[in-house]
């Protein structure tokens, strides 16, 4: 009999194929990205701060070997001996296993705490923490009250995170006691499952909810690139599409009744046809003044704090570039990348005040600065002005100055059939440049940037900071130099 974790049933509950392919085809699985790691980090230290709320527990974390058999032995013998608090208690019985982050006794109560990197509770932890609720019950250890432990999206770091303040404890107990007849019914549904065939399941919206699925690189396989899951803000129009039999975004019968950008993209599919709304794109382009400053953030979010006076997953920038256009055409490129000690230095100039500095050396008195999707950098310098109000003045202005080269391709001014669904850089710059591409560089997107950064201010780095910061700054240059790419395609001839 195959044991049913509280992964495995999450999976299960999520999709059978899913967990078939958990169980016995895990060799489909991709890799793990550096932004998922960051993330499972996080969730680490998460788990780990959280003890500090229930300090002097017992630990059953299983060795390296991953062997839970003495985990599950201790939990029960500490329970017997009434040791009040037991990090990562095992319990397993019937062919369930669970470990569940905290158990702590409590006058005379037994309180299961679950701890997740979230700021509220979501449905699937009330899945997680029903699956937990019924090992431990099968064990004969059912707990008297259930909590999640989240974190307090209000917090503000100020030295050392105080437990008691960054976590905010919310009851599951009703919730989780009303769905044990299902989660009964439902581990036997999902143990005999994975005795037999791989199940026959369609790929459906579940295969993105609640988590993007592991294995859509398998069972999408026969979806072509251009197909109706790619239809701009198609909002759920696309499962129609598909449950009809219509794939391919060519074969959408009903055009009228598409809005302007999506008609766009299925006739750019169907004829090859690019539109450029000439009088938009002219009106638009009188909102650039000279020099025009090219600027992009990258920024850490992550739910421990890295910054006294900042929040969880608040964005602090750790990096800027910026490529300054002059009306002659010529250009000069400046940059920012904070110093990664500088994040944990009682001495050092707090580093979103080292940016600030520099921006006041970067950014002239006049001049429009451009970003692709401009809300996010002007969000930030928010949030920075509201940090640092001897600036605010300053950030405040540079938000009066920004013109989003977003808008003309997400409006539907500008449309190459090379964009497909996207308006975002990573698919208009291509279209519009197809030589210039992020494809020789080490780092390639923002996420992993701001991955690889945050691992560089905690403990996690081992890599060459020096060479590193090189493939930081070549990642953050290539943006800004790419939106020049754009703007000079697009509006160099009508400013
Ligand atoms: S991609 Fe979809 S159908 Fe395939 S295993 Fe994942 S959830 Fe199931």
């Amino acid at each position: 009999m195959r044991n049913i974790s509280k992964s495995k049933f999450l999976s299960g509950v999520q999709c059978e194929k899913k967990l078939f392919f958990d169980t016995h085809r895990s060799e489909l699985k991709p890799p793990i990205s550096p932004e998922q790691q960051a993330s499972f980090d996080v969730g680490h230290k998460v788990g780990f701060l959280a003890q500090a709320y229930f300090p002097g527990g017992m630990d059953a974390t299983p060795d390296v070997d991953r062997n839970y058999i003495i985990p599950i032995a201790n939990t029960r013998r500490w329970i017997n001996e009434g040791v009040q608090t037991i990090y990562e208690a095992t319990f397993s019985a019937n062919g369930v296993f669970a470990a569940l982050d905290i158990l702590h006794h409590h006058n005379g109560e037994r309180w299961a705490i679950e701890v997740k990197s979230s700021t509220g509770v979501k449905d699937y932890h009330i899945t997680d923490a029903s699956l937990q609720y019924h090992a431990m019950s099968q064990a004969g250890f059912a707990p008297d009250r259930f909590f999640l432990m989240h974190i307090n999206n209000s917090y503000v770091k100020n030295g050392e995170i105080d437990p008691k303040e960054f976590f905010v404890l919310e009851e599951l107990t009703e919730r989780v006691l009303s769905n044990q007849p299902w989660v009964e019914k439902k581990v036997s549904e999902l143990r005999d499952m994975l005795e037999g065939e791989e199940p026959k399941v369609e790929i459906g919206p579940h295969c993105g909810a609640p988590f993007s699925c592991d294995y859509k690189g398998h069972c999408w396989g026969h979806i072509p690139d251009n197909s109706v899951f790619n239809l701009y803000n198609s909002r759920g129009r696309e499962w129609n599409y598909y449950n009809n039999g219509i794939v391919d975004l060519r074969d959408i019968p009903d055009l009228d009744a598409l809005g302007h950008r999506q008609r766009l993209q299925v006739e750019g599919q169907i004829h090859g046809q690019r539109f450029i709304d000439e009088e938009r794109i002219e009106e638009f382009s009188q909102n650039f003044q000279f020099p025009l400053y090219f600027f992009d953030f990258e920024t850490i979010f992550t739910g421990l704090p890295v910054l006294d006076g900042t929040r969880p997953y608040q964005q602090v920038p750790f990096q800027y570039s910026l490529h300054i256009l002059s009306e002659d055409g010529t250009m000069e490129h400046r940059e920012f990348l904070a110093s990664a000690v500088d994040f944990n230095s009682s001495t050092a100039l707090d580093p979103r005040q080292q940016l600030i500095q520099q921006l006041r050396n970067d950014i002239g008195p006049t001049g429009s600065i451009v970003a692709y999707n401009a809300s996010f950098e002007k969000s930030v310098l928010n949030g920075l002005g509201e940090a640092f109000p001897a600036d605010a003045e300053f950030l405040f202005g540079l938000n009066q100055r920004f013109v989003d080269l977003l808008v003309p391709f997400q409006s539907g001014w500008y449309y190459l059939p090379e964009m497909g669904a996207s308006a975002s850089i990573k698919s208009v710059l291509p279209a519009i440049a197809p030589e210039f591409s992020y494809d020789d560089l080490v780092i390639g997107n923002g996420g992993d940037a701001s991955a690889i950064f945050h691992s560089m201010i905690t403990s996690d780095f081992d890599e060459d900071e020096a060479e590193t910061r090189r493939h930081l700054l070549a990642y953050c240059e290539r943006d800004t130099l790419g939106m020049v790419i754009i703007w000079k395609e697009v509006f160099w001839d009508r400013v």
